[in-house]
């Protein structure tokens, strides 16, 4: 599925849920609690910057906006968000972010919006029980703005489905690492992208299916016990005892980078298959690995608390502290899991991502990993360049030589 085709299924889906009277919540932020969106009967949507809107000049934004928010408030002023009838926007992360938040609400005071404020360091139990105090108000405001209130019910439920997609992805992850042809990382993208669409009971049981057929050709190789177990070490963030087959395909490329979408970067990937369909093995990306590997929320004591610190348990963006823990199991992948060349991806006019590229670089280059850093706007409008910057990177590595 390329991603205007997921673009065109995602908008007759939520055409579907509109005309049977649900409403739809957009967030733009990867680690936007959907558990409890859902608990109050909101179906909440990812907005992803869609390439055929130009995110061109909008008086309203500051010069320092990213193209990632220049194209998500130009898809607003065209009119194309046709079935969101709200936006969470998340506080305290980027100016960028703080600046759609604010022009959003002005120029569109009929549009609910909602901010969901992170906590400012990576400071254990306080930022726990500040985030879970957060996601309280968020929730008041949810109950007010839609009149529904918080479900435990339709909590429980939210949860035990996010899991599933979590649980079934994640394996998808592990095995793609000890077999590459089993799975297209391309595949794995487009599950991720359709459920932060909609996350939908439907699509998981697709996602079913594609494991049992993963696992059925994982175990002609006797390696489903041993992607299970990755699948584990990568949850725990422990790679220090995964064992690797030793007839692994090379290059292994991984992927990094802050608010960058896999499926738009697995069509940039075509271009990779070209030279070697099995070259993508591992992503870093916030809407892939940080969220897929967010921590399940606990059933037990305050809802609130739990869920914070499932939020904040995973790897995090740029935006957020946490560089050294981010660092350390990049080191750890990079090592651990045979990674020959890393692609770093970066928004162009994105601060968050060029303050941590350069700490990104440099682990890689103490591993003696390859890189090639790839500066992407959303529409890809240097698209023709970006592939010719991906073929040669891949060439290099796969004869060994110096980029
Ligand atoms: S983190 Fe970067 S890409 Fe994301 S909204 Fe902020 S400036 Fe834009």
């Amino acid at each position: 599925m390329s991603n205007a085709q997921a673009t065109e299924q995602s908008e007759r889906i939520l055409k579907q849920l509109v005309d049977k009277g649900k409403p739809i919540l957009g967030y733009v932020y990867p680690h936007t609690p959907l558990e409890i969106i859902m608990a109050h009967g909101v179906m909440p949507t990812l907005l992803y910057a869609n390439p055929t809107v130009m995110g061109s000049y909008e008086a309203s934004l500051q010069t320092f906006a990213c193209s990632f928010i220049r194209n998500m408030f130009s898809q607003r002023v065209n009119d194309q968000l046709p079935y969101v009838d709200g936006i969470v926007f998340p506080g305290n992360t980027c100016d960028s972010l703080q600046n759609l938040a604010d022009i959003w609400h002005l120029r569109y005071p009929q549009d609910k919006i909602f901010r969901l404020t992170y906590p400012a360091g990576d400071q254990g139990e306080a930022a726990v029980q500040y985030f879970a105090e957060e996601l309280r108000i968020f929730s008041n405001s949810l109950e007010d703005a839609y009149g529904s209130p918080f479900s435990d019910a339709a909590f429980r439920q939210a949860v035990d489905l996010v899991q599933q997609f979590r649980d079934a992805v994640q394996f998808l992850y592990a095995a793609r690492l000890l077999q590459p042809n089993s799975v297209r990382y391309h595949r794995i993208a487009a599950f991720v992208r359709e459920f932060h669409s909609a996350p939908l009971e439907t699509l998981v049981d697709e996602l079913r299916a594609t494991v049992n057929d993963v696992e059925n050709s994982l175990a002609e190789a006797d390696r489903v016990d041993s992607t299970k177990a990755l699948q584990h070490a990568l949850l725990e963030r422990r790679l220090e005892d995964v064992s690797l087959p030793s007839d692994l395909p090379t290059p292994r490329i991984a992927i990094v980078g802050g608010m960058t979408e896999p499926l738009a970067i697995a069509e940039l990937a075509n271009v990779i298959s070209k030279v070697s369909s099995t070259a993508v093995v591992f992503d870093l990306l916030s809407f892939g690995f940080k969220t897929i590997f967010t921590p399940m929320p606990a059933f037990e004591g305050d809802l609130f608390e739990t869920m914070a610190r499932s939020v904040l348990g995973a790897l995090l963006e740029p935006t957020q502290e946490g560089l050294p823990k981010r660092l350390d199991f990049l080191k750890d992948a990079l090592t651990h899991l045979a990674i020959d060349g890393l692609i770093v991806c970066e928004q162009s006019f994105c601060d968050p991502d060029e303050f941590e590229s350069p700490s990104l670089l440099a682990v890689a280059s103490e591993v003696g990993v390859r890189t090639v850093r790839l500066p992407i706007d959303s529409e890809f409008s240097d698209r023709a360049r970006l592939e010719g910057r991906i073929q040669s990177f891949l060439e290099t590595v796969a004869h060994g030589g110096a980029e």
